[in-house]
């Protein structure tokens, strides 16, 4: 079953449901017209039917390879990719100056989603170049600007990012890469990184890692970590590839599947670098990177869960198996559930994910720091809720497929082997949900609470129109509010043990408050029909999730290692 990009959807989510219409009354983005939009979105999608599509299955059966020190990419990934180079897909939302598109976040967001279903392990590698734009944009100096930004925009060169290191994952601060000054204004950067996204292709003319390592004098953890830009190939002053630099590829995992994105171990050995924003400071500088590549996972996981769906639609649409009334498997209750389920919960996380582009474009054109703290509140929960959708879903697929979905030919099983990941990578949703206890809710809850107020306020305007739905979703997310103000008070230790059921919470009433404006767009319609079945059916999920909220962490802390291995 070949992907087909959802075009529409993303119009009627964007024009009627996460407000991104306020985004194109702005100056900044005043030229993403509907007109301009449509055409970018069509664009796309004739991509990503057409050239990427047909490669998700060769990168899982033909892997990435490391041969004599070369990497050899899977059939067809290099056309592919050149497709989404030309098309400029790669720099969709970079600055125009320096040649992207300069399209709002909220565009490329759906861009990013559509190439991702259509082939998620080709699609990992534009993202982490945009990643590394946004990076340098914001904080690189403008002579490595001028030097880096034109090429990896363009996608004649592409970009990754190298934190992780054996004993360094979760906690990135443990990491001993060193980078000592060489007296030139450059750095001999020495050490492992592993677990590399893309650390070498061969359809790229240039690898520019952006990578985290420590400066002679740093201070222990985060706070003595600086940022290094350092390409496999040393490019002249015009920018012309060069000298190899002393860094390779030294091993490409095995995985459970994304088997066309190519996991390197990389080793640096005196590799010459430039630093990236200020020294000790690349936390920072990476954390850009990081948001952007979040919001885009997300994407990734909502695109995988759109994939699925469609393959598991087209099967119980043909399947026949006892008896219904269409004559088909999908005719069955359980197997309606599923289907449902799975389109559901696509809606309430992609818009989750839309919605976080438009406040990152509201927060950039208007410069309001609501909008800029709203940006920062809705990443986690679109990066971890967008992946834990992708996994739920392509595992629905799997089960509507019967046997056959554990048959790897019907393709069903790959969905779920190539989203598991996407929880994992890009700090695991464990992690994100610390954050969203953590730091989100560093400002007492207000973010939180002006997000709720405004869930609250559109459910009341849609009483007169959807009285039962509109009040579920009112008092959901008024429970949601005395949850994250008692949750606010807590010491942080006892945030913890609740934090993935608030995130997952959270997501449950977003889901709601964006199914009940796609209902009330279209009332009479299938988004209505939808929208019922979800906040009568999945949106109760948050009442019992803010239990394990307010449980804290004591209960669960109590239950010793030694209980454990009882
Ligand atoms: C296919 C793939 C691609 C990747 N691509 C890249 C890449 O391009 N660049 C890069 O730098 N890295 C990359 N990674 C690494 C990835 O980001 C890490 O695997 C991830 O951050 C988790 O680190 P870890 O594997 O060391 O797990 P650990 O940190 O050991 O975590 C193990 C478990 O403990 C939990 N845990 C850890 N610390 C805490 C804590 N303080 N509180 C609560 N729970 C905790 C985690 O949530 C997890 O469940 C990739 C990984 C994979 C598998």
């Amino acid at each position: 079953m070949p992907y087909r990009s959802p075009v529409s959807e993303f119009r009627f989510l964007l024009d009627k449901v996460v407000g991104f219409p306020a985004v194109q009354e702005t100056d900044r983005y005043a030229e993403a017209t509907d007109e301009i939009v449509s055409a970018v979105l069509s664009e796309a999608s004739r991509m990503c039917d057409e050239k990427l599509s047909p490669l998700q299955r060769e990168g899982d059966l033909h892997p990435a390879v490391l041969e004599n020190g070369r990497m050899r990419t899977s059939p067809g990934f290099a056309e592919g990719y050149r497709a989404v180079a030309e098309g400029g897909w790669v720099a969709i939302a970079a600055d125009p100056e320096q040649g992207g598109m300069g399209l709002p976040m909220a565009v490329t967001t759906a861009v990013n989603e559509m190439m991702a279903g259509a082939c998620l392990s080709l699609q990992l590698n534009p993202l982490m170049t945009q990643g590394q734009i946004d990076a340098l944009e914001n904080h690189a100096s403008e002579e490595l600007r001028a030097l880096y930004l034109p090429k990896l925009i363009s996608g004649e060169w592409s970009g990754t990012m190298n934190l992780t290191e054996p004993q360094a994952g979760s906690d990135v601060g443990a990491l001993t890469t060193k980078a000592e000054p060489n007296g030139d204004g450059s750095y001999a950067i020495t050490g492992q990184k592993i677990y590399i996204s893309w650390g070498d292709n061969d359809f790229t003319e240039n690898v520019c890692h952006l990578v985290l390592a420590r400066l002679p004098d740093a201070v222990p953890g985060t706070k003595g970590i600086s940022l290094f830009i350092v390409p496999k190939l040393i490019p002249d002053e015009n920018g012309t590839p060069g000298v190899a630099n002393s860094l390779k590829v030294v091993g490409v995992e095995h995985k459970m599947g994304l088997h066309g994105s190519p996991t390197c171990v990389m080793s640096y050995e005196g590799a010459t670098g430039w630093l990236v924003g200020e020294p000790n400071d690349g936390m920072r500088a990476m954390f850009t990177m990081m948001n952007n590549a979040r919001l885009g996972v997300g994407g990734q996981g909502i695109g995988a869960a759109e994939g699925a769906y469609q393959h598991a639609l087209a099967y119980a649409m043909e399947r026949k198996q006892g008896k219904s009334p269409e004559g088909t498997i999908v005719g069955h209750a359980d197997v309606r559930r599923m289907l449902a389920t799975m389109k559901a919960e696509i809606l309430a996380a992609r818009s989750i994910a839309l919605s976080c582009g438009v406040a990152i474009d509201m927060g950039r054109a208007t410069g309001e720091a609501e909008w800029t703290a709203r940006a920062a509140f809705l990443t986690p929960i679109a990066k971890a809720f967008g992946t834990d959708t992708g996994c739920a879903v392509s595992d629905l697929g799997v089960q509507v497929h019967g046997g056959m979905g554990y048959i790897e030919e019907t393709g069903a099983a790959q969905f779920f082997r190539d989203v598991r990941v996407t929880a994992i990578y890009e700090g695991t949703n464990g992690i994100q949900a610390m954050d969203m206890v953590g730091r989100k809710l560093a400002d007492g809850g207000e973010a939180a609470c002006r997000l709720l107020d405004e869930i609250e306020a559109s459910a009341e305007a849609a009483r007169g129109a959807l009285p039962d739905l509109a009040s579920a979703v009112w008092e959901a997310a008024e429970s949601l509010r005395e949850t994250t103000e008692w949750l606010a008070e807590q010491p942080a230790p006892a945030r913890f043990g609740g934090a993935v059921a608030y995130l997952r919470a959270f997501a449950r009433v977003l889901g709601g408050h964006f199914h009940l404006r796609a209902a009330l767009a279209e009332p009479e319609g299938a988004h209505a029909r939808l929208g019922r079945f979800y906040i009568e059916s999945l949106l109760p999920e948050h009442s019992g999730l803010l239990a394990q909220v307010r449980a804290g962490s004591d209960p669960l802390m109590a239950i010793s290692p030694d209980d454990l291995a009882a």
